[in-house]
C-alpha cells in the first residue's frame, strides 16, 4: 500500500531532528539538510528529476514529454517548530512525492514539481514562509541579516547549507510558467474530527492582526483605596477581555487573549498597568478590518467608563487568501470521486505556504483529519486510513487537471 509508505516515511523523516526524542528541524540545520538529501532519494525512486534551489526548497519533478501548459506545484514544508509533530508540512510533502510515484506510468500534458519547502515555521529566524516567498518572488534581501539565538546570521547559515546567499530568491518562478499551487495539509483544528471526514476542502486561509495592548490605571494600597476609587488596570483588562471574546462569538470571528502581563504586579497592589495581546483572524478581510474598528471603540468605551487609558500596537498582520474557487470545486469532485461522499468544505484559521503562493498563482488546499485537532506538539497524529484517503484525492486531483474539460487554465 502506497499509503504505509508515506507512514513510514514521515517516521524515518521525523529522526532528523536536532533533539534526541523528540523533532525539532530548523531551516538550514545539518538535520535538514539531511532530511532534504532523503527526500530527494524518495522523489528520484518516484522518477522525478531533483534539484535544490536558491533558499534551500528541494525540488522533484515528474517531466511531462509535451508541455502544453505551465506546472503545476505541489508542496508543503519540511521545518518543524521546537518539539513538534510529524505530520505538519511534512505530510504533504510524502503525499505528492507518492503521488506522483503512482502516476510515474501516467503521461499528463503538464509538468508536476512537488517541493519541501525549507520554511515555513520561523521557528530559528523569527520570520515565516522563507521557502515559499522566495519561490512566489518575495524573498526579503533585509532576511539575510537576521539572526539566530547562536548569533549566526541567515546569509552564514545559507553558506555553511551550501547555498549562495547573494543569489536567495533569484530563482523565483514566474507567474505565466505555473499552473496552479497545492498543497494537502493536517486541519491542525478539530473541525473535520467532529464531523466524522477524513478530509476536507479549504475555502481559504484566515486574515489575522496582532495587537500589543497597554493598560494604565493608578497603582494603589490595596488595603486603602476603596473599590469605587480605583483605576484597577487588571480589572479593566479582565473586562476587555470577555467582551473580546463576546464579540468574536457574535460576530463569527476567532479572537484570542494570549498573553497578559502585570509589569510590576504586586500581591497588595492596586494594578497600575497592565499589557495584553489580541490576535484577530477572519476569512473575510473586509470583515476583519470592521470588526477591529468596532471592536476598538468598545474597548475604548470600557476604559473610559473605568478610568483608565487604553493603547494599541498593531505588530503583525496577514491579509486573508481565498482558495481558488475553481480548484475548490476540482477538490470536491476528488473527494466526492474518492470517498463516495459529499464533499466538506472549511475554512484554514492558521497560516500555511499557499499564503505566499497566491502571490503567485492559484491555491488550492486540501486538509486531512488530525486527532483531536492537536498540532505543534509530538502528540500529533493521523490515521492511516485517512492517509490513504488523501492520497486517492491528491492522485485523482493531478488527473483530473489533466484532463480537458477539467482545464484550469
Ligand atoms: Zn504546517
Amino acid at each position: 500500500m502506497d499509503s504505509d509508505t508515506v507512514m513510514s516515511r514521515a517516521d524515518e523523516l521525523a529522526q532528523f531532528s536536532s533533539t534526541p526524542g523528540a523533532l525539532t528541524r530548523t531551516y538550514l540545520s545539518n538535520e535538514h539538510k539531511l532530511a532534504h538529501k532523503t527526500l530527494a532519494n524518495w522523489m528520484k525512486e518516484a522518477g522525478l528529476t531533483v534539484w535544490q534551489d536558491s533558499a534551500g526548497n528541494q525540488w522533484g519533478r515528474k517531466v511531462s514529454a509535451t508541455p502544453s501548459k505551465p506546472t503545476l506545484i505541489i508542496g508543503s514544508h519540511s521545518d518543524t517548530v521546537v518539539n513538534a509533530g510529524k505530520y505538519d508540512g511534512n505530510l504533504g510533502i510524502l503525499l505528492g512525492i507518492s503521488a506522483l510515484q503512482r502516476l510515474q506510468e501516467v503521461e499528463l500534458p503538464f509538468h508536476v514539481d512537488v517541493v519541501a519547502f525549507a520554511d515555513e515555521e520561523g521557528t530559528r529566524f523569527d520570520t515565516t514562509l522563507i521557502g515559499s516567498s522566495a519561490t512566489a518572488g518575495r524573498f526579503n534581501a533585509d532576511w539575510l541579516s537576521i539572526t539566530d539565538k547562536q548569533g549566526i546570521s541567515m546569509a552564514e547559515a545559507m553558506q555553511s547549507f551550501g547555498l549562495d546567499a547573494e543569489r536567495a530568491g533569484l530563482d523565483a518562478r514566474q507567474p505565466q510558467d505555473v499552473m496552479a499551487y497545492l498543497e494537502v495539509h493536517i486541519e491542525q483544528g478539530p473541525v473535520l474530527e467532529a464531523n466524522n471526514k477524513a478530509v476536507g476542502v479549504v475555502t481559504g486561509i484566515a486574515g489575522a492582526k496582532r495587537y500589543q495592548f497597554r493598560v494604565k490605571g493608578i497603582a494603589g494600597h490595596a488595603g486603602t483605596v476603596p473599590l469605587d476609587m480605583r483605576a484597577d488596570a487588571m480589572c479593566g483588562m479582565a473586562h476587555m477581555a470577555v467582551a473580546i471574546e463576546d464579540y468574536a462569538k457574535q460576530n463569527q470571528l476567532v479572537a484570542t487573549v494570549g498573553k497578559c502581563e502585570l509589569p510590576s504586579g504586586s500581591v497588595n497592589v492596586i494594578p497600575g498597568e497592565v499589557l495584553f495581546t489580541l490576535d484577530i483572524r477572519s476569512q473575510d478581510q473586509e470583515k476583519l478590518e470592521a470588526s477591529c474598528e468596532e471592536l476598538f471603540v468598545l474597548l475604548n468605551k470600557i476604559a473610559k467608563k473605568r478610568g483608565l487609558r487604553f493603547e494599541s500596537h498593531l505588530f503583525y498582520e496577514a491579509e486573508a487568501v481565498p482558495c481558488s474557487e475553481s480548484l475548490q470545486e476540482l477538490w470536491g469532485t476528488s473527494v466526492e470521486l474518492t470517498t463516495k461522499q459529499a464533499p466538506m468544505f472549511l475554512p484554514s484559521g492558521a497560516g500555511h505556504d499557499a499564503l505566499a503562493m497566491a502571490h503567485l498563482t492559484d491555491v488550492g488546499m486540501l486538509f486531512v483529519r488530525c486527532e483531536k485537532g492537536i498540532s505543534h506538539n509530538p502528540r500529533e497524529a493521523v490515521i492511516h486510513e485517512d492517509v490513504a484517503v488523501a492520497l486517492d484525492c491528491l492522485t485523482k486531483m493531478i488527473t483530473l487537471m489533466a484532463e480537458p474539460n477539467h482545464a484550469i487554465i
